[in-house]
């Protein structure tokens, strides 16, 4: 993928797009690969990087949701199982089974969690992970070998699946390109324009880099921003009510050792009642989430102080050794694009499911559901986009097409090419040089955030590693797509303003 190149599709197109597709997200993404692998021409827009929103910010599990199955959602659960089961299977290289162990300090709950999680095995019929069970408190402490021992009755092991949130959605990006897609990050859609009739017949969008502003034209438009879907909607029907009830989610990640294990620790209800969890993920500890309702959108949301403390509280009942305040690594926050409901006494009750809106002008709005679910809602979406802009009827292929797959064969030819490519950036980090020549040349990465955030996870794991590792990286950057000195100054500028907030003062 070749930025300059896309935008030159862009410039020179002059039929219709079947499709355009506004937000880079994993259900934008995901409507971008079912649309050309169906064989429509496709154009996404997003409008900052790709998944500079909710979808680089989640917990990162393929899951089927223990949550969803006590709040009674079966459907949900059962289709969630199903696609876990999908993903598995389409982008091996990415997701990974793993087994998450609920500790007990009761035999009710052992009982309990025994059942309920018996209970997510059948649901997923075929597309099991692995089978449940309860354990013995010795086998608990073999699994978790930092759980707290005192009171410990034993536990209950299940199955789910974990993956890296953003490298899936490059991946799926590269698979809709190889389909035909144009994707477009820094793209930002500023308008929405309309035929004689009153309906939707294309949009406005600048392109960050050159300031230029495209009018494009397309039979169908695909509202595709998650939490930030009511402002889209307002551009194509001005009057049109919130159906967002934002809340946002954090997690803090620490060293690896305090799960020194391959296995998540699962705590099915905290003291507000909530699931969290503590995965261990690029040989680091990743711990969350939290759901506070928010008034204000925004891209880089800040954890609030009270949920920092919180996870830190409920990690020291459950650890022996604990995480402190000054363990803390890197903390990130992400929206839920939460779809509101009359009856919902809070954002941690509020529907999972997806939500498809079709407005009088003819903007289709896919928004809710999980990452996990993200085939299917594309699926739902494509489908009721073909009737709606009557494009010919087309099958959906996805359930069956292989997710890009080729990462780590083009890095190791970038480095037999040069080896000193194969240098570690930072000693406290997984990534060698090479992989940020492979995602300016061909991933797209315009920014130092772009490559330290979501091509790869540096400041994730460790923001005060990303931001020490930045002008190494601005300079790399600037070597292969021939910038100057003033744009690495102003790219480490920006990036220490954004890594900041993945720290937390002590
Ligand atoms: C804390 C947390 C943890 C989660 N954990 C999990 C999990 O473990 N497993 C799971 O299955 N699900 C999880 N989820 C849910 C999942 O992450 C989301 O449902 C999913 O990522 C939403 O994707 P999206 O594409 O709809 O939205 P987003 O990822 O937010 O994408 C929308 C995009 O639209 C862009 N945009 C907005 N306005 C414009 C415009 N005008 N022009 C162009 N672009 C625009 C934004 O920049 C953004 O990138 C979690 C969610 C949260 C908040």
């Amino acid at each position: 993928m070749i930025r300059t190149e896309m935008l030159e599709r862009v410039r020179t197109r002059e039929k219709f797009w079947d499709f355009i597709i506004i937000g880079g997200g994993a259900s934008g993404v995901g409507c971008a690969v079912d649309a050309a692998s169906r064989g429509f021409d496709v154009l996404l827009l997003e409008q900052k990087d790709f998944g500079k929103g909710t979808s680089g910010k989640s917990t990162k599990l393929v899951h089927g949701g223990v949550r969803y199955l006590a709040q009674g959602n079966l459907s949900l659960v059962r289709e969630a199982l199903k696609e876990r089961g999908i993903l598995l299977k389409n982008a091996p290289h990415l997701v990974k089974k793993m087994a998450f162990v609920v500790p007990c300090y009761s035999f009710w709950d052992k009982f309990f969690y025994g059942t309920g999680l018996k209970i997510y095995n059948l649901l997923s019929g075929k597309s099991n992970f692995g089978k449940s069970r309860i354990l013995s408190k010795k086998e608990t402490l073999e699994k978790l070998p930092n759980v707290k021992p005192e009171n410990l009755r034993g536990g209950v092991v299940y199955f789910d699946g974990q993956f890296d949130d953003t490298r899936l959605l490059i991946n799926l990006a590269q698979t809709a390109f190889l389909k035909g897609a144009t994707l477009l990050n820094y793209a930002r859609v500023s308008q929405i324009t309309k035929d004689k009739n009153g309906k939707i017949d294309g949009v406005k969008f600048q392109d960050a880099g050159t300031g230029e502003i495209f009018q494009i034209k397309a039979k169908v438009v695909i509202n595709a921003t998650g939490a930030f879907c009511d402002a889209v909607r307002k551009l194509s029907v001005e009057n049109s009510k919130n159906i967002i009830a934002p809340s946002q989610g954090i997690h803090l990640v620490f060293a690896g050792e305090f799960l020194p294990t391959e296995n998540a620790l699962m705590i099915p209800k905290t003291s507000d009642g909530r699931v969290l969890f503590a995965i261990p993920w690029h040989d680091k500890t990743l711990v969350g989430t939290t759901d506070t309702p928010i008034e204000n959108l925004d891209l880089e949301p800040q954890a609030f102080e009270k949920e920092i403390e919180f996870i830190l509280e409920t990690a020291k009942n459950y650890l022996a050794k604990a995480p402190k305040r000054e363990d803390v690594l890197s903390v990130f926050a992400g929206i839920r694009p939460l779809v509101k409901s009359e009856n919902a006494k809070n954002t941690a009750s509020l529907s999972r499911d997806h939500t498809i809106e079709i407005d009088e002008a003819n903007l289709l709005t896919i928004t809710g559901g999980k990452w996990t679910t993200y085939r299917a809602m594309a699926e739902d979406a494509v489908n009721r986009a073909i009737n709606l802009a009557n494009l010919p009827e087309k099958k959906c292929i996805t359930e069956n097409l292989k997710i890009y797959d080729v990462d780590a064969e083009e890095i190791q030819k970038l480095i037999e090419e040069n080896p000193a490519l194969a240098e570690k950036i930072h000693a406290d980090l997984p990534y060698r040089k090479a992989e940020i020549v492979h995602a300016v040349r061909i991933e797209m990465a315009e920014t130092v955030e772009d490559v330290l955030a979501r091509r790869t996870r540096a400041l994730f794991l460790n923001a005060r590693a990303a931001i020490e590792i930045a002008p190494e990286t601005a300079r790399i950057m600037a070597r292969e797509s021939g910038r100057d000195e003033d744009w690495i100054n102003e790219q480490i500028a920006e990036f220490n303003k954004t890594a900041e907030k993945y720290l937390i003062q002590i």
